[in-house]
């Protein structure tokens, strides 16, 4: 958030849009926490949750100004060494002990953009995952992917690949960020609303759940263009709209372009409570509900995901160039970038990972109270007898002075975030961390 104007009678000055215990903090690889790494993949994963199988595509054919994710130029003559590599890495895992005792209920192609595949070379990714790990008889396929390079062929090939497994749900999780066209103009976004609304149209037409990101507080952004963006959301009946904050990131050409006053400047952060809260209820009229990070939802599968519902159990297998979201255990991982450097790093036979961190028991207890920015609660029994002691021993005062505040409720030893602290979830958990 920008130009904090301050709010003296909220809970906290601003509301914070970044949770603790990302990819930013990792330290780099070493030689002890890598064989730390792999001599934990030769145990067997007694955890008992389902897991999220997630080989991301980092390459895209377009350039968004404020996209963070790797996402190199697409270009036909690297995607086949590149699927290789991707091939390799995950065949890599999957012969290890820890991955042939797990269970997969999701398979998600992430990125960058794995829409700017063929069709044939999206089912083949997808088929090598479901030859070499154990997905669920009712495994949910999602693919992300840009409406500008989204075709009803792509469509067909990956709905026919999750028909055949009897997918719970198969869906496109699909970067919309606004429907103005001047400010997707603004973002470098290729296609036009009218575009991707025809798309998203097809992808439902077809049967496939379309979960949309969108965005708020972007340049040029007033009321009236959040209130049209989810009223367009919600009109097109997408079962799912990731709804944030856009938050820009250093490296970024957007970053570049506001410093330089190229783009106007972001609302102050009092104007983007109010943008949040505005949307949150015109979602909440509208039926969708609350999950996750940043979802709103309709349909059941969005609230009973694994990867939300398992968090920070569960585990996430992530692979490819400069993946970050990977967990496995007590690591967590970012892999090698770019393309290159990763192809050349897994042909030798080596988890191609650059920063890998160790979580300690302590940060393990920080890490279940970060349940909480995913609306899950936490649960003080369960808390017990992972840790011994109870959340309000491990954290003296912190949950009290939040029940205190309305931002948490206690009951049935199950600790929740309110719909008061709904806004502040962020905020709450950084309680718990240290900045
Ligand atoms: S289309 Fe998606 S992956 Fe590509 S640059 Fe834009 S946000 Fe990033």
């Amino acid at each position: 958030m920008t130009n904090n104007s301050g709010n003296k009678s909220e809970p906290y000055e601003e509301v914070e849009n970044w949770p603790p215990y990302t990819y930013t903090e990792y330290p780099d690889v070493t030689t002890e926490n890598i064989h730390a790494f792999t001599e934990f993949l030769t145990t067997e994963n007694e955890v008992g949750l389902k897991m999220e199988l997630q080989p991301w595509v980092s390459f895209c054919d377009s350039k968004c100004t404020f996209c963070y994710f790797p996402n190199e130029n697409f270009s036909r003559s690297i995607m086949r060494p590149y699927v290789r590599a991707l091939k390799k890495e995950l065949e890599m895992y999957a012969k290890t002990s820890y991955i042939q005792t797990s269970i997969f209920d999701e398979v998600v192609l992430g990125g960058g953009s794995p829409t700017v595949l063929d069709a044939d070379q999206l089912v083949e990714i997808l088929t090598f995952c479901e030859e070499n790990f154990n997905l669920t008889n009712d495994v949910m396929v999602k693919v992300a992917g840009c409406t500008h390079n989204l075709t009803v062929e792509k469509l067909k090939a990956i709905s026919d690949f999750a028909n055949r497994l009897d997918a719970r749900c198969t869906q496109i999780d699909i970067g919309v960020q606004s429907f103005d066209n001047k400010i997707r103009k603004v973002l470098n976004i290729v296609d036009s609303a009218e575009d991707a609304s025809r798309i998203i149209k097809t992808v439902r037409e077809m049967g496939i759940y379309a979960c949309i990101d969108l965005m708020y507080n972007l340049p040029g952004e007033t009321m009236e263009t959040v209130k049209k963006d989810v009223e367009t959301a919600m009109g097109l009946e997408v079962e799912g709209i990731d709804y944030y904050a856009l938050s820009i990131q250093p490296d970024t050409p957007l970053q570049k372009q506001v410093e330089s006053g190229k783009v106007v400047n972001l609302a102050d952060s009092e104007t983007e409570k109010k943008m949040y809260l505005e949307a949150y209820e015109m979602f909440q009229n509208g039926g969708y509900k609350p999950t996750g990070h940043s979802r709103f939802s309709y349909v059941q599968e969005h609230f009973t995901e694994s990867c939300v519902a398992g968090w920070p159990w569960a585990g996430q297998l992530t692979t490819g160039s400069g993946c970050f979201m990977g967990y496995l255990g007590p690591f967590s991982y970012v892999n090698i970038e770019p393309a290159r450097d990763y192809i050349d790093f897994v042909s030798k036979g080596a988890f191609p990972i650059a920063k890998l961190s160790l979580d300690s028991k302590e940060d393990t207890m920080r890490k279940v109270m970060t349940r909480l920015y995913v609306r899950q609660p936490v649960d003080k029994i369960k808390f017990k007898q992972e840790f011994g002691i109870i959340p309000e021993e491990a954290f003296p005062g912190a949950i009290e002075r939040l029940v205190k505040k309305g931002l948490l409720s206690v009951e049935n030893s199950q600790i929740r975030v309110t719909e008061k602290g709904d806004l502040w979830r962020y905020n709450i958990v950084w309680e718990f961390c240290e900045k």
